[in-house]
């Protein structure tokens, strides 16, 4: 395999240096000073990507422990909830509410697309008609299985209206970062992420935010939990602590990966996904390629491919790594049909041309009649375009002080 390694995959992302040199520093006491200012630093920098003015928990977990969090934090068994399911994530989210009693009734909806807003609400209404009004929404901000980014504050809005007391779990693990997200704005109430994605840092940690009307639903909410208790990872976190012993190398890595986001800034971020997101596209069209996900609501963050005929992943797969290229197969019902292109965390439009470069000699050797310097063509010139509308575009986001 060639080095250095194209990891081109919805996360873990690849580490830039500094991050890197970070994980392997020396450990501290994880209830001394020096742990209590980086936790204090990394959480008041979270509330920025998060836009809240809620605290942001640092858990030591996966994603998924996060989800679990937010679930187990704020529902009993029995509650109704609707899961707005539009791939792997969405239904990952459903079944650990039904594994601690909840009543999930699922809005299913087709690989590729996102939700519409005006069906969850109608289904939302539907729910009250029936005598068992939703008492949460959860909702997959950006499904990394299928490359669709929902359109939230919509989404949000409609829940809203249709279900004013409906607490709003986002599955934000994914898109948060990367994705414009305003969680108090367009009043989420559980938003969660995890460290090896937009954060650039290792998998290890995962973050969730509680709005006030979520803290309260804490009070009342009766589902067991123990090592998620969020309660006890506040009151922890009053004594710059956290409950358990953390993940400290992958916190030295956050507070790393956080002075890299906080020089570039979110506006920028946010523009040098959306070209990395375009040019991916841009360049996997240009080899006849078919695209999943539909181009309103196509990721920023990842990808997704279907299979190009007589083309399988394992081939796809074994003829990318031996030129040091390494992208995701498909999940769930998509196993085998489609593939994706990871772009997230530290990655730069030059990366996705070099991606489409190998990608473009891999299909070749299978045999795939190929335009040579097609793909990366499109991919750098759609990547230019988005960054000479990034320059005009007002910054959709401007960071908290
Ligand atoms: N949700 C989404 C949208 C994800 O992309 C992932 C991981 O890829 C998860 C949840 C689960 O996170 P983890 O694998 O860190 O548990």
């Amino acid at each position: 395999m060639s080095d250095p390694v194209q990891l081109r995959i919805p996360g873990p992302t690849p580490l830039p240096e500094t991050v890197r040199e970070a994980g392997s520093r020396q450990m501290v006491n994880h209830r001394g000073p020096e742990f209590k200012e980086l936790l204090g630093r990394v959480t008041t920098a979270m509330k920025k990507g998060f836009r809240t003015e809620s605290e942001v928990l640092i858990i030591t977990s996966s994603g998924t422990g996060a989800l679990e969090a937010a679930v187990v934090n704020t529902l009993s068994p029995g509650d109704s909830v609707l899961s707005v399911n539009i791939g792997v994530f969405g239904d990952r989210f459903a079944k650990i509410c039904r594994a601690y009693g909840a009543d999930v009734t699922t809005l299913a909806v087709e690989h590729g697309k996102a939700a519409d807003p005006s069906d969850v609400g109608a289904q939302l209404r539907e729910m009250a008609a029936d005598g068992k009004p939703a008492v949460a929404v959860l909702v997959t901000f950006n499904e990394t299985s299928t490359g669709v980014t929902n359109p939230l504050e919509e989404i949000a809005q409609q829940i809203h209206h249709d279900a004013p007391d409906a607490l709003i779990l986002v599955d934000a693990v994914s898109g948060l970062g990367a994705i414009p997200l305003e969680m108090d704005a367009w009043g989420l109430d559980v938003v969660t992420t995890g460290s090896q994605k937009s954060w650039m840092v290792p998998p290890g940690l995962a973050m969730v935010a509680l709005s006030p009307r979520a803290w309260a639903a804490v009070e009342r909410s009766t589902m067991p939990r123990f090592y998620f208790d969020l309660k006890l990872h506040r009151d922890a976190m009053a004594r710059g602590e956290t409950p358990w012993t953390p993940a400290i190398s992958v916190a030295f890595a956050l507070d790393e990966g956080i002075k890299l986001i906080e020089a570039e800034g979110y506006p920028r971020i946010f523009a040098r996904h959306a070209a990395c997101g375009a040019a991916a596209r841009a360049g996997l069209e240009a080899l006849g390629i078919r695209l999943l996900a539909d181009p309103d609501v196509a990721s920023n963050t990842v990808t997704s491919a279907w299979l190009p005929d007589g083309v399988e992943w394992s081939a796809l797969t074994k003829v990318c790594r031996a030129r040091g290229l390494v992208l995701a197969g498909g999940q769930g019902q998509l196993t085998g049909k489609i593939f994706r292109v990871g772009h997230l965390g530290s990655v730069t439009t030059d990366d996705i041309v070099r991606c489409m470069e190998i990608l473009e000699d891999a299909l070749a050797e299978l045999g795939l009649q190929i335009e040579p310097g097609a793909s990366a063509r499109a991919a750098a010139q759609a990547a230019a375009n988005a960054n000479d509308g990034a320059t005009e575009r007002k910054p959709v986001f401007a960071t908290t002080a």
